[in-house]
């Protein structure tokens, strides 16, 4: 269940990204101004590209699954995308795009067709949710769609046409030259210009995600056609870092054709704030002797008390809940130090907090799969919203599980498994306190929600011979154990 990170976001001076492109500077590449024309020209001439009122986009791809796939470096659980509706009005300084996702896989959610709408209206970014309720989305989210608006070919070389656009740091890449712009709006972005047709190839900006830090987003354009002009790519396909995202192909591009209406809706987004992250709020309850479930929101954790130390499944989400859970976690005892966290998978959402955790001197429980990634994300770069480990700069100690571990001591034993062939992840753990019967795990069964993963599960349980009274989900409530089996037993009714 990935919740989307809302930190604050400082807009950078400058295009740190530069350094990931492998660019070479160098003389002899002509000034920022006659590349730009160049792309001015090689798309129709700056004149046709400022008549350009807007555009439509109509086509259909895949969207990828990143931060959420059976392993971090995964991109095969893809979405099709079907009806996808793309405007840009430049009269308008509105975006808004449609699209219907499926999952080509087994998704948490189920596999129904998703329709999403989300766009941007000047300064008010929204999203529309399939019964039609809009809402007002971040700050974050509205200044990334800002960017996202000058992903385009025409967008971009309009802006980088304006008298004051600043071009700068112009380089080669392979076959490509790019050049710097920071366009009369104080938005920044890289254009990529191919070196023999001059169309452009690529549009690169800046951004920040709470697990990976600094991270460039891509866009790359291809399968030019001549609309009315212009020329346009029929193909696009964005990469977050190394990740492609989305790939889509428009089989409809039209020039200043009926946009429909490109305003943010009236009443439910406009005279409302932008979305905001809701401060931390940790409930305890005590669910056996030394072991208790740290919820209150969305993404639970759990303190399990050992004799000399404590230990605390999941780091989620991001720093600030993570740090709640576990100044909590510390506050109910005290006089034991908290040494390490237990990860139950990668996914974003529940693994967005490792960084705090590393920060505040843990170690890291997590399966052998995870473990490269892991490094990486301690390592990464969060020059764009600094964080407690890139201020404190602490070392990963990782304890990285193939098929089983155990901590115990003459207190307690903490079981550590993992989630054999789970559909939602490869990386999956479980953990099991034998003596109090308690299973902890996370997206594999969450009660009162579509249980896809179920069934994988209980064989896991089964399989190990673990007596399970009660499931401890780190999503819904606690439920005994007839409640997974319950969950399971219409689908096994069927086999
Ligand atoms: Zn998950």
């Amino acid at each position: 269940m990935r919740q989307t990170g809302t930190w604050q976001w400082r807009a950078l001076g400058t295009i740190w990204s530069l350094g990931l492109l492998a660019a070479c500077t160098g003389s002899g590449l002509g000034d920022g101004q006659a590349l730009v024309d160049e792309a001015a020209t090689a798309l129709g001439g700056r004149d046709r590209l400022r008549q350009v009122k807007s555009i439509v986009m109509e086509g259909g791809g895949t969207n990828a699954n990143l931060g959420q796939d059976l392993t971090p470096e995964a991109t095969g659980q893809s979405f099709t995308v079907t009806d996808y509706r793309r405007v840009l009005s430049f009269t308008a300084n509105a975006l808004r795009s449609e699209q219907t996702r499926t999952p080509a896989f087994p998704y948490f959610q189920g596999t129904a067709p998703q329709k999403q709408i989300m766009g941007i209206d000047g300064d008010i970014g929204y999203n529309v949710s399939p019964l039609g309720v809009s809402v007002r989305v971040s700050e974050t989210a509205t200044r990334q769609r800002r960017i996202d608006m000058f992903h385009h070919p025409v967008a971009a070389v309009r802006a980088a046409l304006e008298p004051g656009a600043e071009l700068t740091n112009i380089r080669r890449d392979g076959q490509e030259r790019l050049v710097d712009v920071a366009a009369s709006t104080g938005v920044t972005f890289t254009l990529a210009i191919d070196g023999t047709s001059h169309l452009p190839t690529r549009v690169l900006s800046s951004w920040y995600d709470t697990n990976l830090g600094d991270v460039v987003l891509a866009t790359a354009f291809s399968e030019y056609r001549d609309v009315d002009g212009v020329k346009m790519p029929a193909r696009v396909v964005t990469t977050t870092d190394r990740w492609t995202t989305a790939d889509l192909r428009f089989t409809h591009i039209e020039l200043d054709g009926i946009t429909g209406d490109m305003a943010a809706p009236e009443d439910a987004v406009r005279s409302r704030p932008a979305a905001s992250v809701p401060e931390p709020v940790v409930d305890d309850e005590e669910l056996a002797p030394g072991v208790w479930l740290l919820a209150g929101q969305s993404h639970h954790s759990v303190l399990i008390e050992l004799a000399d130390q404590l230990l605390l499944v999941e780091a989620p989400q991001h720093e600030a809940r993570t740090l709640a859970v576990i100044r909590r976690g510390r506050e109910l005892r005290p006089n034991k130090p908290l040494t390490r966290v237990v990860n139950t998978h990668h996914h974003f959402d529940h693994s967005g907090g490792i960084r705090a955790a590393v920060a505040e001197g843990l170690a890291v429980v997590t399966h052998r799969g995870n473990a490269a990634f892991f490094e990486e994300i301690v390592r990464r770069p969060h020059t764009a919203n600094p964080d407690s480990l890139s201020r404190r700069g602490r070392a990963l100690t990782l304890e990285p599980v193939d098929d089983a571990h155990e901590i115990a001591d003459p207190t307690r034993a903490v079981q550590i498994f993992h989630v054999a062939g789970s559909p939602h992840t490869s990386t999956m753990l479980m953990v099991y306190l034998p003596r109090e019967k308690l299973l902890i795990e996370a997206d594999a069964f969450t009660p009162s929600a579509p249980a896809p993963y179920a069934a994988n599960l209980l064989e896991n349980i089964q399989r190990r011979g673990l007596a399970v009274d009660r499931i401890v989900p780190l999503h819904g409530i606690v439920v005994p154990f007839d409640a997974l089996q319950k969950a399971v037993a219409p689908a096994a009714a069927t086999d």
